[in-house]
């Protein structure tokens, strides 16, 4: 099997006496959105600071694009595009001046600055300063920042935490066509449907440790309830009955249901990321 381009094994990680990370192990292959679902504090941005060289782990072992990673190495470095909550652009120049910047020190000899503009949606402001951009407009140069040098891994801290639905989706959706041409995308969140839409995989992660791992579709069949409600009409009265669809029964349960009066409405309803993380780790992703 060829190597992953992201392989972690058993990292752990304190600040002090407190333990951060407890022994993570995961991988992501190329062209693969692997999502990161936990609530605040629970080691996503720990996790990603050791996969980037920003924090070095107390024990384990990482693997990026198959070279060994402790601490900052600027040769795997100009392989990752890393997208992380601090703002650190410069305001007072424009969006194409902040990019073209990054490009002279990522040392690239014809950054596409142009072409990556058009792709956030940013070229009609391209010109204006930075200081004059919305939060999304801002989180979007983020993005087009750390897609400049074309990187194989991309690293996203809550990228598109707080924004607005347009900015929101220009992001998912620049995301996945990076994906769909072989890079491999780790992200965080704490937004179930942002793990749900854009994930090939999620990793529950609550107190430093993952819980589960698996694709969305996976997680909801395994560990999630599907339901069936079925109202219906009898003379005056309106009545409801929930049918667990995973029961064997199920059917002769809804054809019963079903033949007691009119059928007014069926819905069917299944769990979704959050409560299935809530029944596993006992906490909320709030
Ligand atoms: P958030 O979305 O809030 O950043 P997170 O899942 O990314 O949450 P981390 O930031 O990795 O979580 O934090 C994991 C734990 O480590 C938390 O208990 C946090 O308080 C603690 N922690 C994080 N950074 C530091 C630091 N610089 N010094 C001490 N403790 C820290």
């Amino acid at each position: 099997m060829s190597e992953p381009s992201i392989f972690v094994d058993s990292i752990t990680y304190s600040y002090g006496k407190q333990q951060a990370v407890r022994g993570i192990s995961f991988d992501v292959a190329p062209g693969e959105i692997l999502g990161f679902l936990g609530p605040n504090g629970a080691g996503k941005s720990t996790t990603i600071k050791m996969l980037i060289g920003q924090l070095i782990p107390d024990a384990g072992t990482i693997r990026i694009l198959g070279t060994p990673i402790k601490g900052h190495n600027s040769e795997i470095h100009r392989r990752m595009g890393v997208c992380f909550e601090e703002k650190n652009l410069y305001l007072q120049m424009s969006g194409k001046e902040n990019l073209e910047f990054f490009a002279r020190l990522y040392g690239l000899k014809h950054p596409e600055t142009d072409k990556i503009l058009q792709q956030v949606d940013l070229w009609n402001r391209a010109k204006d300063r930075v200081s004059s951009y919305s939060k999304g407009m801002r989180q979007r140069l983020m993005i087009a920042r750390a897609l400049l040098h074309d990187p194989e891994v991309l690293f996203l801290d809550e990228p598109t935490d707080g924004l607005d639905p347009v900015s929101s989706k220009a992001i998912r959706d620049i995301i996945t066509q990076r994906a769909q041409e072989g890079t491999a995308v780790l992200l965080t969140t704490h937004d179930m449907y942002e793990a749900d839409k854009l994930s090939d995989r999620v990793a529950f992660i609550n107190e430093g440790k993952i819980y589960a791992l698996d694709t969305p579709e996976n997680l909801k069949q395994s560990h999630g309830k599907r339901t069936a409600s079925v109202r219906i009409q009898r003379g005056e009265e309106i009545l409801e009955t929930i049918i667990p669809l995973d029961d064997e029964a199920a059917a002769l349960k809804l054809r019963d249901s079903m033949s007691e009066g009119r059928v007014l409405t069926i819905h069917t309803e299944e769990a979704t990321l959050e409560d299935i993380f809530i029944s596993m780790t006992g906490r909320t992703l709030q």
